[in-house]
């Protein structure tokens, strides 16, 4: 499978994401991104990580040619190092693999490769988990969303409920009109005129 930033290309990675000394600085920093190279450390034409808005493409004397693109749901993606022949301007819209650019080595870059960063809710946060899988898709797992469920569970027990809504809830629960077992599943419309008539009969 290709890496969704390479066209056609299975990523090496040559700098990964965190503390570093700079190659051409020499100060000790934080890596806001992850560096890339193709497979077989080739050179490759850039793709959108994930559908956005160009946001800015242009160049500075740190990031060389780049572009970053705001995603659907607020955060931002970026693409540097490029060579000056970008393929997205400000205010396009890229879809997920589109070719927005050529890996170059512009701006404070020791050797052609893509450097990819993403920042999520303004800190940059590593990439490389995101180098072959969608950045978008709810990635909740089973015991986050049992845990959301519990928490949920509690929540609305903890509500306070009025007396008559309570008896009421209470009655027809031991009636089996909340299970299933009377009526039958699904509420017929009289069963909730029913239950409705009753509520209102009791306020
Ligand atoms: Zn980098």
């Amino acid at each position: 499978m290709a890496c969704r930033v390479l066209f056609d290309k299975d990523a090496v990675i040559t700098c990964p994401f965190g503390p570093r000394v700079h190659p051409v600085t020499g100060a000790r920093s934080s890596h806001n991104g992850v560096d890339v190279v193709g497979a077989g450390h080739t050179l490759a034409s850039i793709t959108a990580h994930t559908a956005g808005t160009v946001e800015y493409a242009g160049y500075n004397a740190i990031l060389g040619y780049h572009i970053n693109i705001r995603l659907a749901n607020g955060d931002m993606m970026q693409y540097c190092h490029m060579t000056k022949s970008l393929q997205a301007a400000v205010g396009d819209a890229v879809e997920e693999g589109q070719i927005i650019g050529t890996m170059g080595s512009t701006g404070s870059s020791t050797g052609a490769h893509l450097h990819f960063g993403i920042q999520k809710d303004g800190q940059w946060i590593d990439p490389e988990p995101y180098l072959y899988s969608d950045y978008l898709e709810d990635t909740m797992t089973y015991e986050d969303f049992k845990a959301f469920m519990d928490r949920y569970e509690a929540e609305q027990a903890a509500k306070p409920v009025s007396d008559w809504a309570g008896k009421n809830w209470n009655a027809l629960q031991a009636e089996g009109i909340f299970d299933g077992t009377k009526p039958q599943a699904p509420l017929t419309r009289q069963e909730a005129a029913a239950v409705i008539c009753r509520l209102r009969k009791e306020k």
